[in-house]
C-alpha cells in the first residue's frame, strides 16, 4: 500500500515516539534524508520524541542539524509508535536495527531504489526520484521546510546525483534544488566539504585503486579492487574507498565500472554504468540492489571468480 500525504500526516500526528533509520554504511542521501525528516517533524509537530538510528557517520556530515544526536546502537527494548525506514531497498539493508523496526507499531518506507519491491505498512518508492531526499521534497509542504531541514535535503540530492551530473538528475530535481537554495542552504560548503573534499589517505587509496585498475571487453569494462593489505598499508578503512567507483566510471571509453574490496567470506561489489548496462539487475541477481546506473551487492567466493562472473554478466549486456 502506497503511503499518501494523508497517511504521512496522520501517522506522525498519532505517534508519540518516532524512530528513523536508513541503510548500513550510510551515505549522503541516507544521512540527509533521516536528519531532514527528524528536523521536519520537530519543526511542524509538537511534543514528539524523534530518534535517528544509523551506523556511525563520516565527520563531514556532522555539521547537519541533529547529526550529533544520532544513535549508533540498537535499543532492542524500545517500542516506537512509528518507524521510518529511508533509502533502503530491502530489509537486509537496515539489519543492525531490524529488531527495533519489527517491534514498531507502524512501519513506513520512503525510498527511490528500483530494486525496492516495497515493505512496511505504508511505503512511497519513486525510482524516478534522484534521491530519497527528493522523495521527501515531494511529501513535505514547501512552506514548512526550515533552512536546517533544507540543508539536509540538499546534501542528499547533491550526493546521489554526483552534484547534479548523473542521469538521475531531472528538471524536477533541479526545481527542488532551486527551492532549497531559496531556503538559504550553504551550497559551496555542502558540495566542497561533503562531496569533493578528500583526506590525504582517501586520495592515496584512490591512487592505488586507479593504478591497479584493468580494462576488459575492449576497454568497455574497468575493474579495480583493494586488498586488506592495501587498506592496512595506508591505515585506511573501507569507507575511505567511497567515490573510487565514480572515478573509474568516467574513464574514456568505459561503459561499466566494477570496484571490489574484501569482506567476511567474500567481497563487496560496487558497480556503475554509463549508457548501456543495467547494473541493478546484476546486483539483484546476487542478492543486492540499487539503481540502473549504480548498484552493489556482497558476494561469496574468491576475487578471481567474482570478477569473472560480473565481467561476463556485464559483457552479455554490451
Ligand atoms: P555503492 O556502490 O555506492 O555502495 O551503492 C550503489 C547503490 O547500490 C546504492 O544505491 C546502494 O544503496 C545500492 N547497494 C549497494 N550495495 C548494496 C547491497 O548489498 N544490497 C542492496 N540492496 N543495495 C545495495
Ligand atoms: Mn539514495
Amino acid at each position: 500500500m502506497g503511503v499518501r500525504m494523508k497517511h504521512f500526516n496522520e501517522q506522525i500526528s498519532k505517534a508519540k515516539t518516532i524512530a528513523i533509520t536508513g541503510h548500513i554504511h550510510p551515505d549522503g542521501d541516507c544521512i540527509g534524508s533521516c536528519l531532514a525528516l527528524k528536523q521536519y517533524i520537530l519543526d511542524n509537530y509538537s511534543g514528539k520524541k524523534v530518534d535517528v538510528y544509523l551506523e556511525s557517520i563520516s565527520t563531514e556530515f556532522r555539521f547537519l542539524s541533529h547529526a550529533q544526536e544520532i544513535i549508533t546502537e540498537s535499543k532492542d527494548d524500545e517500542n516506537y509508535d512509528l518507524f521510518f525506514v529511508l533509502d533502503c531497498g530491502s530489509e537486509d539493508r537496515y539489519e543492525p536495527f531490524a529488531t527495533m523496526v519489527r517491534c514498531a507499531k507502524i512501519l513506513i518506507g520512503i525510498d527511490h531504489h528500483i530494486s525496492n519491491d516495497g515493505f512496511g505498512d505504508f511505503y512511497k518508492i519513486d525510482p524516478q526520484a534522484s534521491a530519497t531526499c527528493e522523495v521527501l521534497c515531494q511529501i513535505f509542504e514547501e512552506d514548512k521546510i526550515s533552512k536546517e531541514c533544507a540543508q539536509c535535503l540538499y546534501t542528499g540530492i547533491v550526493h546521489d546525483t554526483g552534484v547534479f551530473k548523473h542521469s538521475n538528475t531531472t528538471r524536477k530535481t533541479m526545481e527542488y534544488a532551486g527551492m532549497l537554495l531559496e531556503k538559504g542552504v550553504s551550497t559551496t560548503k555542502i558540495i566542497d566539504e561533503t562531496f569533493y573534499q578528500k583526506t590525504f589517505v582517501q586520495n592515496q587509496l584512490l591512487g592505488k585503486a586507479l593504478l591497479q585498475s584493468q580494462l576488459y571487453a575492449e576497454g568497455q569494462i574497468i575493474v579495480s579492487n583493494l586488498s586488506e593489505q592495501d587498506f592496512e598499508e595506508l591505515h585506511a578503512s573501507t569507507s575511505d574507498s567511497d567515490g573510487i567507483i565514480d572515478q573509474l566510471r568516467i574513464t574514456k571509453g568505459v561503459e561499466a565500472a566494477i570496484f571490489l574490496y574484501p569482506i567476511e567470506n567474500g567481497y563487496k561489489v560496487s558497480m556503475r554504468s554509463n549508457e548501456k548496462v543495467n547494473v541493478s539487475e546484476i546486483a539483484k541477481a546476487h542478492g543486492g540492489g540499487g539503481h540502473i546506473r549504480a548498484a552493489g551487492c556482497s558476494m561469496k567466493g574468491t576475487l578471481k571468480d567474482i570478477q569473472s562472473t560480473i565481467i561476463s554478466e556485464i559483457t552479455e549486456q554490451l
